[in-house]
């Protein structure tokens, strides 16, 4: 019997190494966290492997990559041969997701999505919910590496939506992961610091001190990036408790984390020597992460700060030669800026200056070879055609309301920000509506809450019909819907607006709700994309419309013009 639940290096090479064995109780304790060991599947001949023991083997090669990149890349190739030996499909689906990972992590981004991609596609079709939880996991992973936050929250939403209520709470943990990813990308710190406690809670049941310091370490770096001094300060105190007392191996990753936060918090000396082991031991081998350059950057800042100018200038020369080396774009953007600081520090303004020009020719380079790389990535993944149905698949199935099958407020909220987030739009205009049934009480009261229903439902079609053409169409709560045009003129988003209220005042509610009149009131608002810096902004002003248009009698339309506000 082949069953575990927490994950430990040792138990998987004993599961290699040994037969029958229980696994279900762990009895290694801390020799849990050595990981200057490898992993050897062919260390048992082919033939000795069964479908239920290859199972309990993937159960935890599956989050090896995510936890130990180098330990998972030999067993990753091997696995893939074991499964073909095989031949359960299940498990061969499982072997090819871990491998896709451990290919994207070493930094091929879209041989891996494709990979991802295709198990989905299968598990969409098949009978595998666990296969179909996992490849959604991975697939948010992939498309947080691109840099698209939204469809990186909808994959984590449906990898945690799939997963069996009995999945082992690591697996749990390691989708919540996903899920806590997504949300920083799309600016959801608050509901992320919600699902890193969950974390937090299921690494403490488990007693699973790498997946405690992962999470940690997650959390400190966004705190420290927010400025958030304390709250960074407080999460580093605990990473270096546990490592002090699991005598865990340092990481690199972590040790950057640190020494961003000494800096914040004016320790600059204590930063240098947090990072001076790893910056003097050169060797690099690059990753994804590009962690080294990003501390060679780290420490080059602690060194200005105390005013080293000399070696503060050397170590920035290095990164800048790894950058240039290894194509590090985004390395390369922070490394001119630094280099402008690190001038203006020493009184060298003239210098200061040109540096911060190169930095902006650089900053603009990297943008442009981002929308390139993001549209190159996606089309190599999901070819022209397939793409579109499958992305409009996930979206409908992840980020709709089951009643209407409009978006929810979920995909609205994602959606407005990464408006916000965009460039080179800024002088384009956002018209938002923001639409309430009137009187939807007395629909649900004299009729029935089922007759409500039928209501919204014929309401969805008709703004469906109106707008879908020009707006992003949601259901934002009960009986209120919200429509965004993006990119149009405030004329021609009211014409649509008011279309569309025509409409509804024309329908015929007689076979559904009798002689109860069903009307709507609509509030509006226009902004330029520019001056949406948050989601509130955007609804408040037509909130307030809308108020104003269920006071002066309801079924109207009241709005206020891009020229009557001034932010
Ligand atoms: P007002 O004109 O001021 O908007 O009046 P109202 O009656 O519409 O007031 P209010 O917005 O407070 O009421 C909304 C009602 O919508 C309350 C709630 O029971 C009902 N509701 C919310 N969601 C649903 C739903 O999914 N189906 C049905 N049938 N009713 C819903
Ligand atoms: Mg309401
Ligand atoms: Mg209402």
């Amino acid at each position: 019997m082949f069953t575990h639940h927490v994950f430990c290096l040792s138990c998987l090479k004993q599961m290699i190494h040994d037969n029958e064995t229980n696994y279900n109780v762990c009895m290694h304790g801390l020799e849990r966290f050595h990981t200057d060991t490898s992993i050897d599947l062919r260390a048992r001949p082919l033939h000795d492997y069964t479908p239920e023991l290859f199972t309990a083997i993937l159960d935890m090669l599956e989050v090896l990559p995510f936890r130990h990149l180098k330990l998972a890349i030999q067993p990753a190739q091997d696995a893939l041969e074991i499964a073909n030996y095989l031949g359960v499909e299940e498990l061969e689906m499982r072997a090819r997701l871990v491998h896709a990972d451990v290919i994207s992590r070493k930094g091929q981004a879209a041989e891996g999505g494709r990979m991802f991609h295709e198990v989905n596609v299968w598990a969409v079709n098949g009978q595998s919910p666990y296969v179909l939880a996992r490849s959604h996991r991975l697939l948010s992973v992939f498309f947080s590496r691109i840099g698209d936050y939204a469809s990186a929250f909808e994959h984590a939403v449906r990898g945690l939506e799939h997963l069996s209520d009995s999945a082992r709470s690591y697996i749990r943990a390691d989708h919540i992961f996903a899920l806590t990813n997504a949300l920083d990308g799309n600016g959801a710190y608050d509901e992320s610091a919600q699902w890193f406690q969950e974390i937090v809670r299921l690494a403490a049941e488990t007693e699973d001190i790498t997946l405690s310091l992962m999470a940690l370490n997650n959390r400190a770096f966004t705190q420290c990036e927010l400025g958030n001094r304390e709250e960074a300060w407080e999460l580093v105190l605990q990473m270096k408790r546990i490592i002090q007392e699991y005598r865990m191996p340092t990481n690199i990753g972590i040790l950057d984390t640190i020494a961003r936060t000494e800096i914040l918090m004016e320790r600059p000396a204590d930063a240098a020597s947090t990072l001076q082991p790893i910056v003097q031991a050169a060797g690099y081998v690059p990753n994804e992460f590009a962690l080294l350059p990003e501390c060679m950057l780290t420490y080059t800042v602690a060194l200005r700060v105390q005013g080293i100018f000399e070696e503060a200038q050397a170590t920035l020369n290095q990164t800048k030669e790894l950058c240039m080396q290894y194509n590090l774009t985004p390395i390369m953007v922070n490394v001119c800026l630094e280099q402008a600081r690190l001038f203006a520090a020493q009184g060298l303004y003239k210098e200061a200056y040109e540096a911060h020009c190169r930095f902006h020719v650089e900053e603009a380079a990297l943008r442009r070879a981002e929308r390139e790389g993001r549209a190159r990535i996606l089309h190599a993944v999901f070819d022209a055609t397939e793409a579109r149905k499958g992305l409009a698949h996930f979206q409908k199935l992840a980020l709709r309301d089951p009643l209407t099958n409009l978006y929810n407020r979920r995909y609205l909220e994602a959606y407005i920000r990464t408006l916000t987030e965009n460039t080179g739009r800024e002088n384009e205009l956002a018209t938002v509506a923001v639409l309430d049934v009137d009187y939807f009480k007395r629909i649900n009261d004299t009729c029935s809450h089922a007759v409500g229903d039928t209501v919204l439902v014929q309401l969805s079609k008709i703004l469906m019909q109106e707008a879908a053409e020009l707006a992003t169409i949601a259901r934002y709560g009960g009986e209120e819907f919200l429509l965004i045009f993006v990119g149009l003129t405030e004329d021609d988003s009211r014409r649509c607006i008011e279309r569309l209220h025509q409409a509804i005042q024309e329908a015929d509610w007689n076979p559904i709700v009798g002689d109860l009149p069903v009307t709507v009131s609509i509030g509006v608002s226009t902004f330029y994309l520019s001056q949406i810096n948050c989601i509130e902004t955007l609804l408040q002003e037509a909130d307030t419309n809308l108020y104003t248009a269920k006071r002066s009698g309801r079924n109207r339309i009241v709005a206020t013009s891009v020229s009557d506000h001034v932010f």
